[in-house]
């Protein structure tokens, strides 16, 4: 069966044997075409038994396996255990080694029920698709690309992230740093490719109220959601979806949060962040803006409406402010004040020197903002190193980034290298293991800044850093303007300090908070409120899972029927044919460097479609099973067929 067919068929699974509608219920792997609530109800089932099944092994082993949907290795395992304690018995009964040691290896065998149990109802998924916070699985909408099916391939990711169009812009995606086709070539660009399905499809109809209007059950069960960022729509949405009954509060007059507020116009447009949020704000929520969490309202409140669950995704909105600064009208700005004034569209403007300081994403912004808002010249000057080739969160390695181990972060600049490397090809300075200690003023204006150099960074109990400066080492900078860019933490004032939490998720920025004062009802925090400033994928992620977890809680376990798939050995390279130009990454069109530093104008322009149907066709589907070809095969279509003859058949 060709490739083409595959994605002709009702579903673009490998091994679907469906065909047409009336069998599609013969099918719970489905990710095409089963309703949304039910696909999304599924997965938190699959997470759900995966963490009982083990529980189940140790009582009884194969339990746990029968529970996760894998009879067959459940029975293997339960027809070990009369055998293990008889031996155990006779062992207990007549001592002998040799019995010892055969009791042992069936002790060993339980065990080994018990560790496998907890694959549940393992499925495989790509390496791409795991390092996705979201999970978003890349090899079938990127597949769905190539095959032009850009509707399709849109629907599948709206199914699991709401926002496709701003993901596919500025998602630092950790999916590609896995991809498959990185190992000997360059990796695939899976994040533009949804960026490409998202312009290429204009839909007259809003996808969620389509699978709103298909009829979901109410609940009766009120939630309350507190902060109208890519988190907190995230699960109202979905919560929506389930049957609650939501409502939304947000401190601004607006909703969006973070990306609406501080990413500015060049990385993410306003009007494409717009449509996707106000898709969400049409469904019917009950949207109470310009109330503030601490404020307007508390915790209390909501409970005494009659809520039973509180998702707070309200960010990190207090900036860290460094010592020596002063105000506005000495020169002195805060990087997120910056950011926010330039997306609104009074941006300041700048002349002369500007010195950002700060080695984070939010520095690079404010930096590259600072150069398109009239600045003669733009320093970033942070504690870290910045990153060179071999010694770098992500190491430079055959033209591409790639990250190095969790133990060596710190060492060097949190942005993105990506980023990094941006700023540095618009002309931002970066003066790397630097520290600065004081500045000098004229006629109330701030004019330099006095710096020392960084010998290393320490951490104190916390994890806060501590640099340790050279004192024979300092430097000046002259500075017309500073802008503070060093980070932004969680504000818990309106608990009256940082309470205890308990994580939901491992690995998601998603927890529950304990001891709330005065509510009773299960309080989650998620997004940059529960961890500090993530990612925008981890924090719609989060309202994934948050949703979810209510679900369970209100709701009960939802009646899905799961069936195993075994596991397959992968060998990605063996499905696909390889070609130098199929390890060749095919780039989007960006506008020049003269337009980027005068104007906010996007830098990025998306790909062209015939370069974007390639690119997608460089997916080695790592999902699919094993197809070895024989290399004689392997031999006679190489010789027999041009590389493009086999692209465009292909598509
Ligand atoms: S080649 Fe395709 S399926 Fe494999 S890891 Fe990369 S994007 Fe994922
Ligand atoms: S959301 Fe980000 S990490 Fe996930 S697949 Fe898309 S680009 Fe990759």
């Amino acid at each position: 069966m060709s490739r083409g067919s595959r994605l002709e068929g009702y579903r673009e699974c490998n091994v679907c044997s469906v065909t047409n509608k009336m069998e599609a219920k013969q099918c719970f792997q489905c990710t095409g075409r089963l309703d949304l609530k039910d696909l999304l109800l599924l997965e938190g089932e699959k997470r759900w038994r995966r963490q009982r099944a083990p529980v189940l092994s140790a009582l009884v082993p194969g339990l746990g396996h029968w529970y996760s949907g894998r009879r067959y290795i459940g029975t293997y395992f339960f027809a070990m255990a009369p055998l293990s304690i008889g031996l155990i018995l006779a062992t207990y009964q007549k001592w002998s080694w040799g019995l010892s040691v055969l009791t042992l290896s069936f002790i060993l065998v339980w065990l080994l029920a018990i560790i496998d149990s907890r694959r549940g109802p393992y499925y495989f998924r790509p390496p791409c698709q795991v390092a996705c916070p979201g999970k978003i699985p890349c090899s079938h909408y990127v597949h769905l690309a190539a095959a032009g099916k850009d509707l399709e391939s849109l629907e599948l990711v709206e199914s699991i992230c709401p926002f496709p169009g701003t993901i596919g812009r500025i998602c630092h995606h950790p999916c590609e740093q896995e991809c498959n086709r990185g190992k000997d070539g360059e990796e695939v660009a899976i994040c533009a490719l949804k960026r490409f399905v998202d312009d290429m499809t204009d839909r007259p109809y809003n996808f969620y109220r389509r699978e709103l209007d298909k009829g979901t059950r109410p609940l009766g069960s009120k939630v309350a959601v507190v902060g109208a960022g890519p988190s907190g729509l995230t699960a109202a949405l979905y919560l929506k979806l389930f049957g609650f009954d939501v409502t939304v509060f947000e401190g601004r007059d607006f909703g969006g949060g973070t990306p609406a507020v501080y990413a500015p116009e060049y990385r993410l447009p306003k009007n494409v962040y717009k449509r996707e949020v106000d898709r969400i704000l049409e469904l019917d929520l009950d949207l109470r803006f310009g109330m503030r969490l601490g404020e307007d309202f508390t915790l209390e409140d909501v409970e005494k409406e009659g809520f039973e669950g509180i998702y707070l995704a309200l960010g990190a909105m207090r900036s860290v402010n460094l010592p020596h600064t002063g105000t506005k009208e000495e020169g002195f700005l805060d990087g997120r004040d910056f950011l926010e004034e330039v997306v609104a569209g009074d941006g300041v403007e700048l002349s002369g020197e500007v010195l950002v300081i700060g080695g984070g994403n939010v520095a690079i912004d404010v930096a590259r903002s600072a150069v398109r808002s009239g600045a003669d010249k733009v320093s970033i000057i942070c504690l870290e190193k910045r990153p060179q080739p071999q010694e770098k969160q992500f190491v430079y390695d055959r033209n591409e980034w790639r990250r190095v181990k969790a133990d060596k972060m710190g060492e060097f600049m949190p942005a993105h290298p990506w980023d990094i490397d941006e700023a540095l090809a618009e002309g931002v300075e970066i003066l790397d293991s630097g520290a600065t200690i004081s500045f000098d003023r004229e006629g109330g204006r701030v004019t330099r800044a006095h710096c020392l150099k960084v010998e290393r960074i320490d951490r104190d109990p916390q994890g806060r850093l501590i640099p340790v400066l050279t004192e024979d080492a300092g430097f000046t900078v002259r500075a017309d303007w500073v802008i503070t860019a060093v980070g932004s933490i969680p504000d818990f004032n309106f608990l009256g300090g940082a309470p205890k939490t308990t994580s939901v998720v491992e690995g998601l920025p998603l927890v529950t908070l304990e001891e709330t004062a005065g509510v009773s009802i299960p309080v989650l925090a998620g997004g940059d409120l529960a961890a500090g400033p993530a990612s925008v994928i981890e924090a719609i992620a989060a309202g994934k899972e948050a949703a979810l977890h209510f679900y369970r809680k209100l709701a009960g376990s939802p009646e899905v029927s799961i069936r195993y798939r075994p596991r397959k050995t992968m060998e990605p390279w063996a499905n696909y044919a390889d070609s130098p130009d199929r390890r060749r990454r095919r780039r989007e069109i960006t506008i020049g460097r003269q337009e980027r530093v005068s104007t906010f104008k996007e830098v990025s322009g998306g790909f062209a479609e015939k370069l974007a149907r390639e690119e997608a066709d460089r997916c080695m589907r790592c999902d699919w099973p094993l197809m070895r070809e024989s290399k004689v095969k392997k031999f006679f279509r190489s010789v027999t067929k041009s590389d493009s003859a086999k692209i465009s058949s292909r598509v």
